[in-house]
C-alpha cells in the first residue's frame, strides 16, 4: 500500500483560491476505507516515533491549526491523529468566542500565550483565523473589540492578513513550524451530520441551534475562507484544503501531512557529550557494584 499524495491539497502561495474547485468527497482512488484505517494505524505509530525525537531534541515545535465549518469533523480528526502520541509532547487548545478579558487585548493575545514549547506539538482547534472568518462574516463582532474608532475601516481585513503573515513568519524564524488545515465539508454532508445529531440521542449534546443559524451564511463563510487562505498560505506556513466528507480519508490525509512535515526536519536524538558519556559509565559501574 502506498502513501497518499498530499500535494494536491496544498494551497500554493499567491494563488487564487476557489473552494468550489476542491472536491469535499475526494478520496485516493486506490484506497478502501479499511486500507485507510490500516494506514492510519501505521501513520500513528510513525508519528509517535517522530514526536519522541522532536521532544528529546527540544529544538523545533509544531503548530497545527484546524479551521472548518461546524460538523466538518475537526474534533474527531484531532482526536484520531493525536491518539497514541505521547501526551507530554502534545497540547490541544480550543478557541471559543473571546471572553471580556480577551476582548480587552489585541486579537493575538490569547493565542500567543498558549503557543507550543520547543519539542512539542500544539494543536489549535479554531484559532486567530476566526478573526478574519466569523468576525468578517459578522462584522458587528468588531464593535465588541474595543478598538479605537480610527482603526475601523475597510482595510482592516487586509491588515489582519498582513499581521497574521508577519507573526507566522516570526514564529517560523524562531523554530515553530506551522501547518494549517481547512477541513472542507460540503453543505449537503453538513446537513446530513446535523440531522444525525438530532436523530441520535447520544449525539444530541453536540447540537446547537446556532450551528443552523451559521449555516445560513454558508456563501459568506466560503468567501471569507477563500480570501483568508489565499492571503495567508505561504511557503513556510501553508494551508491544506483537506476533503472532509469522508472522515476516514480526512484523518489519514492530515496524519500524512504531519509526518511529511516532521520528516522534513533534521530530527535526531541529542548526541551524548563526553561528560554525559562519563556519567553513564559511572552509573553503570556503581549499579554493578551494588
Ligand atoms: P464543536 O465541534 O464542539 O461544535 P466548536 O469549535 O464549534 O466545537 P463551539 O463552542 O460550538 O465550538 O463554537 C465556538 C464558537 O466560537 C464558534 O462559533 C466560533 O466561530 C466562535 N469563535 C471562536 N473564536 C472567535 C473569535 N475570535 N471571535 C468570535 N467568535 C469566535
Ligand atoms: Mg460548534
Amino acid at each position: 500500500m502506498s502513501r497518499i499524495t498530499t500535494s494536491r491539497f496544498l494551497v500554493k502561495p499567491d494563488s487564487r483560491v476557489r473552494l468550489s474547485q476542491y472536491d469535499p468527497a475526494d478520496i485516493a482512488p486506490f484506497l478502501s476505507e479499511d486500507d485507510a484505517k490500516g494506514l492510519l494505524k501505521k501513520a500513528t505509530k510513525r508519528l509517535y516515533d517522530l514526536t519522541e525525537i522532536l521532544n528529546a531534541q527540544d529544538r523545533w515545535s509544531l503548530l497545527l491549526i484546524f479551521q472548518a465549518m461546524d460538523a466538518a469533523g475537526k474534533d474527531g480528526a484531532i482526536k484520531h491523529v493525536m491518539r497514541g502520541l505521547d501526551p507530554k509532547a502534545t497540547q490541544v487548545f480550543s478557541f471559543k468566542a473571546p471572553s471580556d478579558e480577551e476582548l480587552d487585548h489585541d486579537f493575538m493575545w490569547r493565542s500567543l500565550k498558549v503557543l507550543p514549547e520547543r519539542g512539542r506539538i500544539g494543536v489549535f482547534n479554531r484559532s486567530y483565523y476566526e478573526e478574519v472568518l466569523v468576525v468578517r462574516v459578522h462584522p458587528e463582532l468588531l464593535q465588541r473589540q474595543h478598538l479605537p474608532i480610527k482603526l475601523f475601516g475597510p482595510r482592516i481585513w487586509t491588515q489582519r492578513y498582513e499581521d497574521i503573515r508577519d507573526i507566522e513568519r516570526y514564529l517560523t524564524r524562531n523554530g515553530t513550524i506551522i501547518r494549517k488545515f481547512y477541513l472542507n465539508v460540503s453543505r449537503a454532508e453538513q446537513r446530513r451530520r446535523f440531522l444525525a445529531r438530532l436523530d441520535d440521542p447520544a449525539k444530541n449534546w453536540k447540537f446547537s441551534i446556532n450551528d443552523v443559524n451559521e449555516r445560513l451564511h454558508w456563501t459568506k463563510y466560503m468567501h471569507a475562507y477563500e480570501a483568508a487562505i489565499a492571503a495567508t498560505s505561504t511557503g513556510t506556513a501553508p494551508w491544506y484544503v483537506i476533503p472532509a466528507d469522508h472522515k476516514w480519508f480526512t484523518r489519514l490525509a492530515i496524519a500524512e501531512v504531519i509526518i511529511e512535515t516532521l520528516e522534513s526536519l533534521d530530527l535526531h536524538f541529542p548526541p551524548l557529550d563526553r561528560r554525559k558519556q562519563g556519567e553513564l559509565a559511572e552509573a553503570r559501574r556503581r549499579l554493578r557494584g551494588t
